[in-house]
C-alpha cells in the first residue's frame, strides 16, 4: 500500500481560558493516502474543525505529532507552514469562499495569479478546473447567479486549480440541500480517485460516509 501522505498521530487540542480547559480534540490517528478521501464525522463540537485546522497548519496541537511524508509539521516554522499551504494544499470552505464582484472563471483563477502563473497557462488551468466541475458554460457567470451547489462546485474548481496533492474540506455541503449535497459529495469523491488527491472532508451527515476511504468518527 502506498504510504501516508498526511498523517496524524494521537494529536490533541485543548484551549485554557480563565474560565479553565476545554478539550476541543480529544487523541486522534488519521493517515491518508493518494486517491483516497478520509470522512471526519462527528455532531457539532466535536471537534472536525480543530482537527482540519490542524492538518492545515493553521493550529498547531498540545500534544500528538503531523507528519506531511516524513516531514513533522506539527512543529514547523511558521515560514515552513505558509509553504505548506501554499505548496500542497486545497481547501474547501463551508460557505464557498466566493468572491462575489469577480466572475467563476475569475474566481478560479485567483490562485494561479497569486503563484504568477503565466497568462496562456492560466487560462488553460482555469477551463480544465472548470470543466471537472461539470461548469464548462458557466465561466462567465457571477457567484450571485450560480445555485449553492454549482458555487460549491467553483469553490472546488478553486482549490484544485493548483494541483494540490492534499485537499482539506470543512462541511463542504452544510449549506445545501440533501440531493446537492449528495451530488457534491460524489463529485469530490470522483475528483480525489481521478486526480489522486489525498482529502480529508468533514460532515455532519452520516449518509456521506459511504463515500469514503476511511471514516473517522469524533466525538
Ligand atoms: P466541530 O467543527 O466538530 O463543530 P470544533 O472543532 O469547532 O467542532 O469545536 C470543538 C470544541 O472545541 C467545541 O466545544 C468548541 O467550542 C471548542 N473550541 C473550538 N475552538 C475553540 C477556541 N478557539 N477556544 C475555545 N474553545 C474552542
Ligand atoms: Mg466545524
Amino acid at each position: 500500500m502506498t504510504r501516508a501522505l498526511l498523517r496524524a498521530e494521537a494529536v490533541t487540542r485543548e484551549f485554557t481560558s480563565r474560565a479553565g480547559t476545554v478539550r476541543a480534540l480529544g487523541a486522534t490517528d488519521l493517515a491518508v493516502r493518494p486517491g483516497e478521501l478520509v470522512v471526519l464525522r462527528g455532531p457539532s463540537g466535536s471537534g472536525k474543525s480543530t482537527l482540519l485546522s490542524l492538518l492545515a497548519g493553521l493550529d498547531r496541537p498540545t500534544s500528538g505529532r503531523i507528519h506531511l511524508d516524513d516531514e513533522r509539521i506539527d512543529d514547523a516554522p511558521e515560514s515552513r507552514l505558509v509553504e505548506y499551504r501554499r505548496d500542497h494544499l486545497g481547501i474547501v470552505f463551508q460557505s464557498f469562499g466566493l468572491l462575489p464582484v469577480l466572475t467563476a472563471t475569475e474566481n478560479v483563477e485567483v490562485p494561479l495569479r497569486i503563484a504568477g502563473v503565466p497568462p496562456a497557462e492560466r487560462t488553460d488551468r482555469v477551463a480544465e478546473a472548470l470543466d471537472l466541475v461539470g461548469l464548462a458554460q458557466h465561466g462567465g457567470q457571477l457567484p450571485e447567479e450560480l445555485s449553492g451547489g454549482q458555487q460549491q462546485r467553483v469553490g472546488i474548481a478553486r482549490a484544485l486549480v493548483s494541483r494540490p496533492r492534499i485537499l482539506l474540506a470543512d462541511e463542504p455541503t452544510a449549506q445545501l440541500d440533501s440531493a446537492n449535497a449528495a451530488a457534491i459529495m460524489d463529485l469530490l469523491a470522483s475528483l480525489v480517485a481521478s486526480q489522486g488527491v489525498a482529502a480529508v472532508v468533514s460532515t455532519h451527515d452520516d449518509s456521506m460516509s459511504d463515500r469514503a476511504t476511511h471514516v473517522i468518527t469524533l466525538g
